[in-house]
């Protein structure tokens, strides 16, 4: 499905790009990807081809930034790197937020790693199925930039996989036609069981409910 070999100049458009489907725009949806260093290569392309969505609006960039790796854990990141990002939140105000990440598979323990919580103060990464995972967004944006109801998800798609590529591209279409964070949620427990009772478990400790 992704070309590796397509020159990077087309990859490296940066641009907000927004699908309008019906329903006055809403619900209204961010896709981003491509948000630091190599991360672009199997991640824009997934943004570049998705299709517009059955109601409301997507809104994608499929290429933050492809220069200095700068972790979005770091708060520096949403206001030098990935201003963007906050740009497109304040002007399209989205009640579903998903970033694009992609780690090399000998990140796979660290990022699943139940500890991660303590070392990192974001919880471990949930294994979904071909390598791709389910995790939450930096708590800078997520508390600074969205109300408690918004979905705001991460994806980690393992680098060079097609497998991992194939079903985060299935996982996006799920996602840009849920019109809440319950959509997903429903979504989740009838297909991943187990990954949504931790997925819950994670939001709740995170808000102390
Ligand atoms: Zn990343």
């Amino acid at each position: 499905m992704v070309n590796r070999n397509i020159t990077s100049n087309k990859l490296k458009t940066n641009d907000l790009k927004v699908h309008e489907g019906e329903d006055n725009g809403s619900p209204s949806r961010l896709f981003v990807a491509g948000l630091h260093g190599d991360e672009w290569r199997d991640t824009s392309e997934l943004l570049h081809t998705i299709s517009p969505p059955e109601n409301g609006t997507l809104a994608v960039i499929p290429m933050v930034n492809d220069g200095e790796y700068i972790s979005t854990l770091d708060e520096q990141y949403y206001t030098s790197v990935g201003s963007r990002i906050i740009d497109a939140v304040n002007s399209l105000h989205p009640n579903i937020y998903v970033e694009l990440h992609s780690y090399s598979v000998d990140n796979f323990a660290k990022l699943t790693d139940e500890g991660r919580i303590n070392k990192t103060g974001v919880p471990a990464y949930i294994e979904l199925k071909d390598g791709v995972l389910l995790g939450s967004v930096a708590p800078y944006i997520r508390l600074k930039h969205f109300p408690m109801d918004a979905l705001c998800i991460s994806f980690e798609i393992q680098k060079n996989s097609e497998r991992s590529i194939h079903f985060a591209a299935k996982l996006l279409d799920v996602v840009k036609n849920c019109v809440s964070r319950d959509d997903f949620i429903e979504y989740l427990e009838d297909k991943f069981p187990l990954q949504a009772k931790k997925a819950i478990e994670n939001y709740k400790s995170f808000y102390g409910l």
